[in-house]
């Protein structure tokens, strides 16, 4: 048996590309699709830039004084439209990445790749903003570089505009996670009074202009993972952009294909749905994973169908079924199924969310330290750390207070948290020593201010096993 790393002579090289953006000998088939500007682009290139204009504008606004999103990973909290989250909210986080995914599926379902073809940041941003620069910028250089090298400047004007964009689409993007007053605080300062957002700043940027400028359609084809998942998510019923074969083929040269008796289909074989692909494939092989759904062969294909007089829609949105010439089902149990667990989700969502507190108590888990130490009157202390957060948009004074007998020891209290903050805080709790049983303790602790108690919090502490002389 000979060891699969020991094999000396190399496998036999594939007869034709492997992939649509590879040749057979592994080397990058560069793609440089030629614009089909039909209904569909035009409708694309209007949602592309009300998108685009959204993400620019979205860190800015502000809702209830509250940014409408904010993805605060060093405060570990997240804002959606005004409402707060804290990290340790885990249910209504969890039901609302819950329902995020459902409404994929959903979407997915329904409408196939819509989400790629129309909204995805890579598809938006590659096909509206940085390849219709560099169409601009190259010319006549654009679709045959071989035939027309680029000059020098041509490629230097290109890319320093790629870097002016990068920049600015990294500082949008960082301003979703650290908010945009900051940002401009930071854009103001020296790098060297902030390296650390100066180097997050500079390293997405040029992942930008790596992604951009070269990665391009490969992040669709080979690393996105929602690309995968289609198989899964799509079913025979869902939208797709598909090629009507029935009526396409036999494709070729009608006069050709009629001296040989063949009767022909509407397909020319002139390749301008390939030309035009971003992801450059070849829709008329059927579905493929590569395929992101953008209707640019639509565009191209009607194009040419108004050419040579036939009619539009060879290549048109529809289901699998739909294309093959059967009736498609709307109806299918996860379009039934989905809508229900998403209105289940959302409405406990809506729940937890109207139902939570002003401010919160929590305890925290207390990690090194001595369980519990007695106390010269004989009494127990235990450390304990306990987490408030408050969700107003405020700053509010709390002090918290033991339910039942014993005392504690709050030298920090009353405690002012920032508006929608959560703050660590160390107290001791002393109980007297003959309320333990096997050890343990049971304590209730509210949160309160003015009077009014916010929330309360129950945890176990830690006792002797037996009391002395016992
Ligand atoms: S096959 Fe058509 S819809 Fe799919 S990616 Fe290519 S051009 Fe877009
Ligand atoms: S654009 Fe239409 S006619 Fe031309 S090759 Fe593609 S499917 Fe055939």
């Amino acid at each position: 048996m000979v060891c699969p790393n020991t094999q000396t002579s190399m496998p036999p090289a594939p007869d034709e590309d492997v992939l649509a953006t590879m040749r057979a000998d592994g080397s990058r088939r560069w793609l440089r699709p030629k614009p089909a500007c039909g209904h569909f682009w035009k409708k694309r290139a209007v949602v592309a830039w009300v998108l685009m204009a959204l993400f620019t504008i979205t860190p800015w606004l502000r809702w209830n004084g509250q940014p409408l999103f904010l993805f605060d990973i060093t405060a570990r909290r997240f804002t959606f439209f005004g409402t707060t989250f804290h990290a340790d909210e885990t249910l209504p986080l969890a039901l609302l990445v819950l329902s995020i995914f459902l409404t994929i599926f959903l979407l997915s379902a329904l409408l196939g790749r819509v989400w790629c073809g129309w909204a995805c940041p890579q598809t938006v941003y590659m096909e509206f903003l940085y390849r219709p620069i560099e169409r601009l910028v190259e010319g006549k250089h654009y679709q045959n570089p071989a035939r027309h090298p680029l000059p020098k400047w041509r490629v230097v004007l290109k890319y320093a505009i790629f870097l002016v964009l990068s920049l600015h689409l990294a500082n949008t993007f960082l301003s979703w996670f650290v908010g945009t007053d900051r940002m401009v605080e930071w854009t103001r300062q020296s790098p060297f009074e902030n390296p650390g957002p100066f180097m997050v700043v500079a390293v997405t940027t040029g992942l930008m202009m790596f992604d951009f400028a070269f990665w391009r359609e490969q992040m669709c084809t080979l690393a996105c993972p929602y690309a995968r998942f289609q198989s899964v998510l799509l079913d025979r019923s869902s939208l797709v952009v598909g090629y009507d074969e029935k009526r396409g083929e036999p494709r070729g040269n009608a006069r050709k294909l009629a001296s040989q008796g063949v009767e022909a289909g509407d397909c020319v074989d002139c390749h301008r749905c390939v030309t035009t692909c971003p992801t450059g494939i070849d829709i008329r092989k059927g579905l493929q994973l590569e395929c992101i759904a953008c209707t640019q062969c639509i565009d191209a294909c009607d194009e040419v169908m108004d050419k040579v007089g036939k009619p539009r829609g060879l290549i048109r949105y529809g289901s699998q079924d739909q294309l093959e010439g059967h009736s498609t089902q709307f109806w299918r149990p996860r379009v039934i199924i989905y809508p229900l667990l998403l209105i289940g989700i959302l409405s406990l969502l809506v729940y937890t969310v109207a139902t939570r507190g002003e401010a919160q108590l929590d305890f925290l888990r207390a990690r090194g330290q001595i369980p519990y130490r007695t106390l010269e009157d004989g009494s127990i202390s235990n450390l304990v750390h306990i987490n408030i957060t408050n969700r107003t948009n405020e700053p509010a004074t709390y002090d918290v207070r033991l339910k039942g007998e014993g005392e504690l020891l709050k030298p920090q209290f009353p405690l002012t948290v920032p508006a929608q903050t959560a703050q660590d805080v160390n107290i001791h709790v002393i109980v007297p020593a003959e309320g333990f049983e096997q050890g343990r303790r049971e304590i209730q602790m509210e949160l309160f201010s003015d009077d009014k108690v916010h929330d309360t919090a129950k945890r176990t502490i830690l006792g002797p096993l037996q009391l002395n002389g016992s």
